[in-house]
């Protein structure tokens, strides 16, 4: 037997609580045993969205939240401007190409942020944008974009919202949906809520439901105007994922036990201890400025496969962190410290990647970065 150890940035693991009450019998979507199960639900989002906004619970992966925010909102011909600056961002620009949207790209080099400023200028420049599309966390590169700046930007334009993956991002990190103004806000139950991979979550705004009132793109499944108006009976269009919703109330009550504050804290100081880690041990980061609390990417030393330092931590030691998407695969490999995390599992991640470089000929004195970051750790 090996112990396995989730350290991915996503799907992550899942606290004990909620397996537990997830393992409880099915209920009826439509019986009164469920309404209050979406109830404290729906307030429980609110909460972690900082919104009063509605928050939709869709039964998909995050990118089914990303697909309905497009054609939802949006009609062919609509101009979107994509910040494409890494695996997700791209997949933004192949959504809004899917469902016939003119895309502008603003490119930025993997491990790099985008700059506020270029999003004011393009904007400027061609004010029939209607919709922004950016990433919170970028997963891929362990980049966090500036959401806030951002948001003060496209809040000025009564015809453009900002539309935010936040998947990666969520309970990592503060994202003020009413305070900065984020019109739509996706989030995903695999990643910073720790719960199994199946719902999306979408947090609208007054100012984007005006956008989907007039929206003739074709749907079906995804049809945000007919689960708002579910969601408000406690209930959603088709039939509710009964079991992931009620682990999403065990991990929305660990959660405020914690408090928001506290949990982006943490996730901050795991993060700030894995690149200690990291840079003691003599590695480079991947992530060049801004660095997400949710995922740290770092560069495979010289003349190493990043996939191979992958495989070596899963297959010698059981540890399942993440390689390299897209362009960067092979060139890195990237350390998860979001949902259920700690101390021990960011402690666990460092040796295991010491470990696993030594075994492969990188020179490290074991001990090195688990010991930078013990010192970030210790109470
Ligand atoms: C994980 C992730 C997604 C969505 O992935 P799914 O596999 O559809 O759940 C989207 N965006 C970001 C930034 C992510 O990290």
């Amino acid at each position: 037997m090996i112990k396995r150890y989730l350290l991915a940035p996503g799907p992550t693991p899942v606290p004990p609580e909620a397996l537990l009450a997830m393992a409880m019998p099915i209920i009826h979507h439509r019986a009164p045993d469920f309404l209050p199960v979406l109830e404290s639900a729906k307030k429980g989002l609110q909460w972690l969205y900082q919104t009063k906004n509605d928050v939709l619970i869709i039964c998909s992966t995050g990118t089914g939240g990303m697909v309905g925010s497009v054609n939802n909102f949006f009609n062919q011909g609509d101009k979107a401007l994509v910040i494409n600056a890494g695996n997700f961002g791209e997949r933004w620009t192949k959504i809004c190409n899917a469902y016939n949207l003119s895309v502008e790209e603003i490119r930025i080099d993997w491990g790099y942020t985008v700059k506020p400023d270029d999003i004011e200028n393009a904007l400027r420049k061609d004010p029939s944008i209607k919709g922004v599309f950016v990433q919170a966390s970028e997963t891929s590169t362990g980049v966090y974009h500036d959401i806030q700046a951002i948001a003060e930007i496209v809040r000025k334009y009564d015809n453009t919202i900002l539309v935010v993956d936040a998947i990666s991002a969520l309970v990592a990190h503060d994202l003020r949906m009413d305070d900065w103004g984020i019109d739509v806000l996706i989030g995903g139950s695999q990643k910073g809520l720790m719960l199994p991979p199946g719902l999306a979550f979408v947090g609208v705004s007054e100012k984007a439901w005006k956008f989907a009132e007039t929206c003739k793109s074709p749907k079906f499944y995804f049809n945000f105007m007919t689960e708002r108006k579910k969601l408000k009976d406690n209930q959603t269009n088709f039939t509710s994922p009964v079991s992931l919703i009620i682990g999403l109330n065990e991990c929305l009550r660990l959660l405020q036990t914690e408090g928001l504050e506290n949990a982006f804290r943490r996730h901050e100081k795991l993060a700030q201890a894995t690149r200690a880690a990291v840079k003691a041990i003599g590695l480079e980061m991947f992530t060049k400025e801004s660095p997400s609390n949710s995922v740290t990417a770092i560069c495979a030393p010289k003349g190493i496969d990043g996939q191979e330092i992958y495989k070596n931590l899963r297959v010698k030691y059981g540890i399942t962190a993440a390689g390299g998407q897209g362009q960067a695969k092979g060139k890195i490999f990237r350390i998860a410290h979001l949902g259920y995390a700690g101390t021990f599992d960011t402690i666990t991640a460092i040796a295991g990647v010491e470990m696993a470089l030594k075994g492969m000929g990188y020179p490290v004195k074991l001990g090195t970065g688990v010991g930078a970051a013990q010192e970030l750790l210790m109470v």
